[in-house]
């Protein structure tokens, strides 16, 4: 998990970041300051608010291993409406995302709990 600066390309042009899921334990994900920067300041949002959803957005698809998007932290794009619940700090990932990301935890721990052979 990363913040680049501003010579990071981002696929689409309204993501904050992004995440890159690979076999084993080669996933990455990172977020984008300037673009962090400009959200934060157009939504009238505290920047380490913003910062801090938006890592939890990218941990949410390394640890689901998906690059779905739904509703709440894992929406595609948070407008104003998802700003502001961001800064009354009741945007969360939805039932059906922690789900997800418990399923994921407990097949990657049964996993790690299995001898080598
Ligand atoms: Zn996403």
């Amino acid at each position: 998990m990363g913040v680049a600066g501003p010579q990071l390309a981002i696929p689409a042009k309204a993501a904050l970041g992004f995440a890159m899921l690979a076999a084993g334990n080669g996933n990455r994900a990172v977020v984008s300051g300037p673009r962090i920067e400009d959200f934060a300041e157009s939504t009238a949002t505290p920047l380490p608010v913003a910062l801090g959803h938006a890592i939890a957005h990218e941990l949410g698809h390394l640890i689901a291993r998906s690059n779905g998007h739904t509703v709440g932290i894992m929406a595609a794009r948070w407008d104003n409406f998802g700003a502001a619940r961001m800064r009354q700090g009741t945007l969360r990932f939805s039932q059906s995302d922690i789900g997800k990301m418990h399923k994921r935890l407990k097949a990657s721990a049964s996993l790690a709990s299995q001898p080598a052979l």
